[in-house]
């Protein structure tokens, strides 16, 4: 049976008078890729703040592994298990890949020096970025950037990872290697929750999905059904979707 992993119930987040997260309630389980959909301005990227510990709710709880983890530190969820991407890659420009990757081994994981050179040539492999590892990160193309982004998430050592909107940007043959990586990371027993605009690639390989619309979830299920629910067309309405729907 599905095991839950990460858990928010009930959160609510406002920036002021407005309320951009009213009462979230979403999980991911165990080995499960959990796609999030919504309009720009939904709360997306704030409800994986809330989930990464960069943003406190204003209430709710929030679980990982059966645990409270709303006094826990961003930096002390990470090495818990809680890895992301950023919607906005900041990598380190001067650095190389490689120093990049290890950085987030030995700083975001807390890993040893030793281990942390072999988990982060580990991410680097699994992300196809080997033959860059000298390179300096500001010099990446988009897909490779892209893929830096992932190999820091997965240097940490994630149980679940985080990813907000990882293919933007990226042309239509770029896509199926993103979405095997993706694949292959649930396969290898991590979960994960993926924000996308991008919903074929989405819908390539997410388990589950849920519409966040203004700050509530409109729709939950599978994927295919919640692309077609009433719910989700009247939330894309007048935008840019990229879909067949
Ligand atoms: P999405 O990722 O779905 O596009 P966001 O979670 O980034 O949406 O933002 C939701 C709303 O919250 C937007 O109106 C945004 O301007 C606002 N918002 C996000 N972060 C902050 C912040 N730190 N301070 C004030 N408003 C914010
Ligand atoms: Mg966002």
């Amino acid at each position: 049976m599905a095991q839950p992993l990460l858990v928010a119930d009930d959160v609510r987040k406002s920036f002021g008078r407005l309320t951009v997260l009213d009462g979230v309630s979403v999980g991911v389980n165990h080995g499960e890729v959990l796609g999030v959909v919504g309009p720009n301005g939904a709360g997306k990227s704030t409800l994986l703040n809330v989930f990464s510990g960069v943003t406190s709710a204003d209430s709710g709880s929030l679980t990982f592994d059966g645990s409270d983890i709303r006094g826990v530190t961003a930096a002390a969820r990470c090495r818990r298990g809680i890895g992301r991407s950023y919607q906005v890659p900041r990598p380190f420009s001067d650095m190389s890949v490689f120093e990049n990757v290890l950085v987030a081994s030995r700083f975001g994981a807390g890993l040893g020096e030793a281990t942390a050179r072999t988990v982060a040539l580990e991410a680097l492999d699994r992300t196809g970025l080997t033959a860059r590892a000298n390179s300096p990160a500001g010099g990446l193309r988009l897909l490779d950037r892209k893929r830096l982004e992932l190999a820091r998430a997965l240097a940490t050592q994630p149980r679940v990872v985080l990813l907000d909107e990882i293919a933007g940007g990226l042309t239509e043959h770029e896509l199926p290697p993103l979405v095997t990586m993706i694949g292959g990371l649930r396969d290898s027993g991590v979960a994960v929750i993926w924000i996308e605009h991008v919903v074929h690639a989405l819908l390539a390989v997410a388990d589950r999905l849920v519409c966040l619309t203004y700050g509530k979830i409109v729709a939950e299920g599978e994927p295919s059904d919640v692309m077609a629910s009433d719910a989700v067309q009247r939330s894309y309405l007048g935008a840019d979707l990229d879909a067949d729907l």
